[in-house]
């Protein structure tokens, strides 16, 4: 069933290019570190948003948490200097504010906000009545509603300019992936709303460079809108998520590598069975995920009776 959302590009004034790419570091870390990623991005000319991240998220204290406002500037400034847009990552109304009065006006929501629907509510709020454009990242838990009710929040409040990025899902066993992708997920949002752009996000799914190519090609080949990849002038240095950052020259060549398909006919095979494939692969390493923790299981016994 297809629902209807009225959706603008992300980028005003012209239709948003496919795929779509989105990348930038982690985190803004400093000046210096903002405009040098920035610039090298702009040289590789692959780059249609600039991201960044600003306050983070991170899941125990005592860690960098981002530079906070100090960094707007260097971020609306690497804009500047570029042409790039720049998007950051908003979590509360405050940080909307703050970053309206910047010019920076491309925002993405973190899967630790959208399963909060009382602080999406404020975020739409905040946003209300100005020319912005949002991305709405999937919540950590494998809730789809929870991730349509946080779009449709936003464009209820007016917000047209709209797409999703799919980062996957949170989970506890040990996976070579940080995050689990569900590839059903990010396809039956796609079903039902089939004007919404969805871009995937390879870094969060992988928490790793090297798995990074694969994940971006099923994304293509399952006909995802764009791509967002963390990308850091010196990603062994960085601050926060060090093992999934490429730099700008490694992205290039990680774009090169992919095959971008020209969209399928709609009921063409492939069109109709990439999606099925992916599920059963997902679904075969999760069988070997299972198995292999059962084993370690039976392997602690076995020592404890040693
Ligand atoms: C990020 O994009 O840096 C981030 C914190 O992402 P997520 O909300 O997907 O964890
Ligand atoms: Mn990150």
């Amino acid at each position: 069933m297809e629902e209807r959302l009225y959706i603008k590009p992300i980028l005003s004034g012209k239709a948003d290019k496919r795929p779509l790419i989105i990348a930038g570091p982690c985190s803004a870390e400093s000046e210096e570190q903002v405009i040098a990623t920035a610039l090298e991005l702009a040289g590789e000319g692959r780059t249609d948003i600039f991201r960044a991240g600003v306050w983070k998220p991170r899941t125990r204290p005592g860690s960098f948490e981002g530079a906070g406002e100090d960094a707007l500037p260097w971020i609306a400034n690497a804009a500047l200097k570029t042409g790039i847009p720049a998007a950051i990552e908003i979590a509360a109304p405050k940080h909307a504010e703050i970053a309206l009065k910047h010019n920076i006006n491309i925002f993405w929501l973190g899967a630790r906000t959208v399963v909060n629907p009382f602080l999406v509510q404020d975020l739409a709020d905040a946003l209300k009545g100005n020319d912005v454009a949002v991305m709405v990242k999937n919540p950590v838990n494998p809730d789809l509603n929870l991730w349509i009710g946080a779009i449709e929040r936003l464009h209820d409040a007016g917000i047209h300019r709209l797409a999703a990025i799919h980062r996957g899902f949170s989970h506890f066993e040990s996976a070579p992936l940080r995050n689990k992708p569900l590839w059903e997920i990010p396809i039956s949002l796609k079903r039902q709303f089939k004007n919404l752009p969805v871009f995937t996000d390879p870094s969060h799914i992988c928490g790793n460079r090297s798995m990074l190519q694969d994940i971006a090609q099923k994304a293509l080949d399952l006909e995802m809108d764009g791509l967002m990849v963390e990308t850091h002038c010196n990603p062994d240095a960085a601050l926060t998520d060090a093992a999934q950052q490429v730099n700008p020259q490694a992205l290039s060549a990680l774009l090169n590598s992919l095959t971008i398909r020209s969209a399928y006919a709609e009921q063409s095979f492939e069109h109709l069975v990439a999606p099925l494939r992916a599920i059963i692969d997902e679904k075969d390493q999760e069988l070997l995920n299972v198995l292999s923790s059962r084993f370690s299981a039976v392997e602690a016994i076995g020592k404890l009776k040693d």
